[in-house]
């Protein structure tokens, strides 16, 4: 399995980093995580420019252009022998130079960042994950207020996210002041009387790539939707509740904190969701 780091292609053992990184010390860095199907990045421009919004957020100058982005991810895809992938980005501020301090929360002068990849075979929904649901819990969002930047500083995600693993769930759906902001590493769809709702994108979630797609297959569809403010009640009296992220994609969850959502099984907009959403992938890997 061969990695990216700084402009090269290694094994996986040779690729080394100082541990003075400001990844590993300071979490200072962010990342993206792009699904790749038969060998064929989705989406990948979105990937990118949400990459260089993070870069933006953390004012970090963008180590690379699109182009050898795009270059240096496909090199990276084709060197795997798995057809099915997640290919992991990740830009760090990287390691402070001789004469600057080791560990310091002001930014390092002349540290070229670390650019570091890999790519992993795609884990994506089990097929009785599909087919009859996963369980999530629900949880106060404690995390910051730039939940837009996809930042490695991730331990209020995972704590979060954990909370659920603990109990045998999948996912933590979040709630900030009486009100649905997203899933510790998804984001949360709500649908009643036949409509989906979503929260709109802020500061206080992740935009997810899946969530654009499904907004995008709703409306090409005919499917109401809506994009507005989430109230705790409405997630809890849903008819469908789904969590959606690019390794998941659309996954129904079925109980929330014990209590069966609509049915207690995967509804039928999630389904209908589901079969559009794996239609287009074929297409526009057909492309
Ligand atoms: N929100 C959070 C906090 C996430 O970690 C993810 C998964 N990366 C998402 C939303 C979904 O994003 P995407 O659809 O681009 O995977």
């Amino acid at each position: 399995m061969s990695v990216y780091l700084n402009g090269e292609f290694l094994p996986r053992a040779e690729a080394k980093v100082s541990v003075f990184d400001r990844g590993f010390v300071l979490g200072d860095g962010v990342y993206e995580l792009v699904p790749v199907y038969s060998g064929k990045p989705f989406r990948l421009d979105a990937h990118l420019h949400r990459l260089q919004l993070s870069l933006d957020g953390i004012r970090l100058a963008n180590p690379l252009g699109i182009a050898e982005w795009r270059e240096r991810i496909l090199q990276l895809i084709a060197l795997q022998d798995f057809a099915d992938q997640s290919v992991y980005i990740q830009v760090t501020r990287g390691t402070p130079v001789e004469g600057q301090p080791l560990r310091d929360h002001a930014f390092p002068q002349g540290a070229p960042p670390t650019v570091f990849m890999f790519a992993q075979p795609l884990v994506t929904a089990t097929p009785g994950q599909k087919a009859a649901g996963v369980c999530a819990i629900s949880a106060v969002d404690n995390r910051w207020l730039r939940c837009n930047i996809k930042g490695i500083s991730l331990l209020a995600n995972l704590l979060l996210r954990q909370l659920a693993v603990d109990v045998g769930c999948v996912e933590t759906v979040m709630l900030r002041d009486g009100f649905l902001t997203e899933g510790a590493a998804s984001n949360i769809f709500v649908v009643k009387d036949g409509v989906l709702r979503v929260p709109p994108p802020s500061n206080l979630m992740l935009t997810g790539i899946t969530y654009d797609v499904v907004l995008e297959l709703a409306a090409r569809h005919g499917i109401p939707h809506e994009v507005r403010p989430i109230a705790e009640a409405e997630v809890r009296s849903a008819d469908e509740l789904w969590m959606t992220s690019s390794t998941k994609e659309i996954m129904a969850i079925v109980k929330l904190d014990g209590v069966p959502v609509g049915a207690g099984v995967p509804g039928p907009f999630a389904m209908r969701m589901d079969a559009l959403y794996q239609a287009f992938k074929q297409d526009v890997m057909r492309l």
